[in-house]
């Protein structure tokens, strides 16, 4: 089976497809909570059930065009990497030892969160300017990647070899 996935591809894939929920304006991120290579839990960002959200009644850091990265407070939304804590919190589900697969680079609320629920590693897909979280993850020991999937990193192999 020449295409089948490799275990960080399919769980990268499993969180783009949970951020395919999101109801954030600006960024849409997934997160899938991995332990012995099985999904504990997922999160999206978006609004607290049974609160509107940003995309239907607006976002005040659109309306008051906060920078990336910034004032997270004024968003009505939860954060995917936070959503995921929550679902674990609220069905009994330790994340203790997990390995948290996000689509886009933790801020540091969320990193310090994942810290505290005993998450292990963090796999991000795309960056984002918030230089305190891989700070604290660092320093907490937590191992934190970019990923690289087996078709980019072929084509690296590729490209170095030329
Ligand atoms: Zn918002
Ligand atoms: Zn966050």
């Amino acid at each position: 089976m020449a295409n089948r996935p490799e275990w960080d591809d399919y769980f990268m894939d499993i969180a783009a497809m949970v951020a395919s929920r999101a109801t954030c304006l600006r960024r849409q991120v997934g997160c899938v909570m991995v332990k012995d290579r099985r999904i504990l839990s997922t999160g999206y960002n978006g609004a607290p059930s049974g609160v509107s959200h940003c995309s239907e009644v607006g976002c005040r850091r659109e309306q008051e065009g906060i920078p990336s990265g910034e004032r997270a407070e004024l968003c009505r939304g939860v954060h995917a990497e936070q959503n995921a804590i929550i679902q674990g919190a609220r069905y009994g589900v330790s994340l203790q030892g997990a390995v948290a697969y996000t689509t886009t680079q933790p801020c540091s609320i969320c990193t310090k969160m994942m810290i505290n629920a005993g998450i292990v590693e963090v796999i991000f897909g795309g960056e984002f300017p918030d230089e305190m979280s891989l700070a604290l993850l660092k320093e907490a020991g937590v191992f934190c990647h970019k990923h690289t999937s087996r078709i980019e990193a072929a084509r690296k192999k590729a490209a170095n070899e030329r």
